[in-house]
């Protein structure tokens, strides 16, 4: 009954401290030390490993040691094994701290303000009141609950549009692709936390940032391909949209001379808006091991229909 951990070394061996203190039965093996592949029952992976079944013929349950499982081929996974995403505490805090640090940002202007000082221009941007700057969130899953949380506070009308209808107190949300367009035309700074589906892949294009209102801004902090980059710039360059904050690219890293890298309205960031923390994650992993040993649901078992 062996659990196998396959990521960042470094963080692997304190998964590995905090596993053996909350299940010192079960052996914990940091890839690429697998122990004996057959034993193999339990694997938290990022990239899982070629031919996974073949390494690993007796594996029973597949973590995903991010919140979003698009980096596994779900069709190479047999139907029987649990592909679980991580829903841990650590990751919801850290996605709501980095969605409110760009929201601040780009309601007070702050790419301008950058781009003024590299030029030494001293120049004041008319403060527009919270109360005024419509914030809005492709998504309404873990994440975009957690980051409309701490917004909260500040005063923006918050909104949300999701595949099915939410009721979420203070928050404005709209449901389903026909109402898509209504959530658009009411958002002055959109934020994307959707998983990344074929449904969402190049879903941040030309047509949806023309449905925003003028002077709208973009924080990217889903998938890599939901972005298409030269509809962003095209946003950008005409002056319909005036900021972006981009954490997430296809490809990663963004090559060297990509025009984001030097655009005065863009702010990169190396997708680091979340990570999972390891201490937070093992107890969510032990806690859905237990749950599973015990006949109960785990949390986080992936719907392979909807694909997140
Ligand atoms: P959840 O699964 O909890 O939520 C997903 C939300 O997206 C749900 O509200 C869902 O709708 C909605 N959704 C999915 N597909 C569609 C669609 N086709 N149309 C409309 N709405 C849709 O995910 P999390 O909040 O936990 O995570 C979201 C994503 O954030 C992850 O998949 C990952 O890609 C990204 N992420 C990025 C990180 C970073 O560092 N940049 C770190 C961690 C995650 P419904 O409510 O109807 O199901």
């Amino acid at each position: 009954m062996t659990f196998v951990y396959k990521a960042d070394p470094a963080r692997g061996a304190e998964w590995a401290k905090h596993f053996a203190l909350a299940m010192p039965e079960t052996p914990f093996h940091v890839w690429p030390d697998v122990g004996d592949p057959s034993d193999v029952r339990f694997l938290a992976a990022w990239q899982p490993p070629a031919d996974l079944m073949g390494l690993f013929p007796n594996l029973e349950v597949l973590f995903s040691i991010g919140a979003g499982i698009d980096q596994f081929d779900l069709g190479a996974i047999p139907a029987h094994i649990p592909v679980v995403r991580m829903i841990e505490p650590g990751i919801s805090s850290a996605m709501s701290e980095y969605v409110t640090m760009a929201a601040l940002a780009l309601h007070r202007d702050l790419p301008s303000y950058l781009d003024q000082q590299k030029r030494k221009v001293w120049q004041e941007i008319r403060v527009v009141p919270a109360s005024q700057r419509r914030v809005g969130i492709l998504g309404l899953g873990e994440l975009a609950q957690a980051s409309l949380e701490k917004l909260m506070p500040f005063g923006f009308p918050l909104s949300g549009w999701s595949r099915s209808r939410r009721v979420l107190t203070g928050v404005h949300c709209y449901g389903g692709r026909d109402e898509l367009e209504a959530f658009l035309a009411a958002t002055d700074i959109l934020i994307c936390l959707l998983p990344l589906t074929s449904d969402t892949t190049n879903f941040l294009n030309a047509d949806v940032f023309s449905k925003l209102p003028s002077g709208a801004s973009l924080i990217h902090v889903g998938r890599g391909p939901q972005l298409g980059h030269e509809a962003l710039l095209e946003a950008l360059d005409s002056g319909h949209l005036s900021g972006a904050f981009v954490d997430v690219t296809a490809p990663e890293p963004l090559p060297e001379g990509h025009r984001f890298w030097s655009h005065p309205k863009i702010v990169i960031t190396p997708h680091v808006a979340s990570m999972t923390q390891p201490e937070t994650a093992v107890k969510v992993v032990v806690e859905n091991l237990r749950r599973r040993s015990s006949g109960e649901p785990m949390t986080g078992v992936v719907d392979r229909d909807r694909g997140y």
